[in-house]
């Protein structure tokens, strides 16, 4: 069974991003690029698929950019096994990449598509949703434990309630969320290793995408700043102050 992971490139976790001054977008010049910690993980859930016989290919796809293919070699020092770069200087909405991802299923008929659960830049939470639509596949969000039995997998979603578990026939739409598995260090030499790994790359065009964005962003604002906070001197005063002046209870 092949495993399918799209991994985006986004701003390092740890960055504190600036709007940019008109207010169009995030300044992303010369700051720190990684890949999305929770495409880390689905990336490391379909290695360890691997690892126990169950997967028998990891491939890695990044849509974006040619620099993505420093992200895809992050993915194959994991342990993916090869890397598909879909290069477009467009900026790729989730739609878009939901369609890249779909013709991609339709050429390399994976198992299972194990996706982040969004990504930390757009915060979307729509691709792996999208994915599953389009391509006609049942889905298992947020999944934080993933078992495959036979031509079942088990997912053990993680909702507002608590834990859902849900089994789907495969192959499947899986996104992963944070307390699915811990990823590894990648080490010295399977950086070494990843850079011998087959990368191909593809143009939209080929795969018969329009990735044409089809939201527009009106402004982006800074949140607004909080003030500092105060000490009370007792659970009184405290009371008092959420009552007249926060104006929360
Ligand atoms: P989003 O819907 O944008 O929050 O993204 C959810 C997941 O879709 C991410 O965690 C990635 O696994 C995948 N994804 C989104 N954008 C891209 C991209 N440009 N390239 C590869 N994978 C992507």
């Amino acid at each position: 069974m092949k495993v399918l992971v799209p991994v985006k490139r986004v701003v390092d976790k740890d960055i504190k991003v600036r709007v940019k001054s008109d207010g169009s977008g995030v300044d992303i010049a010369n700051v720190k690029m990684s890949m999305n910690p929770f495409d880390e993980i689905a990336v490391e859930e379909a290695v360890r698929l691997k690892e126990k016989g169950v997967a028998t290919e990891v491939i890695a796809v990044s849509c974006g950019e040619a620099k993505c293919q420093e992200t895809l070699r992050t993915a194959m020092a994991i342990g993916a096994d090869r890397g598909i770069l879909v290069e477009s200087a467009e900026e790729l909405q989730p739609l878009a990449v939901a369609k890249l991802l779909k013709a991609l299923v339709d050429k390399e008929q994976p198992g299972l598509v194990i996706l982040g659960k969004q990504a930390i830049d757009d915060d979307a939470n729509q691709t792996g949703q999208m994915l599953a639509a389009l391509a006609d596949l049942p889905q298992g969000t947020f999944a934080g434990k993933v078992e495959v039995e036979g031509d079942k997998v088990k997912v053990t979603r993680e909702v507002d309630s608590g834990l859902e578990t849900v089994t789907l026939s495969v192959p499947a739409v899986i996104t992963a969320d944070l307390r699915l598995n811990e990823p590894r260090y990648v080490t010295l030499p399977n950086i070494m290793k990843a850079k011998k790994k087959q990368l191909d790359t593809l143009k939209p065009e080929e795969l018969g995408v329009d990735v044409a964005p089809r939201l527009k962003t009106l402004k982006v604002s800074e949140p607004p700043k909080r003030g500092a906070g105060v000490k009370v001197p007792d659970v009184a005063t405290l009371v008092d102050k959420l009552k007249n002046e926060a104006k929360v209870i």
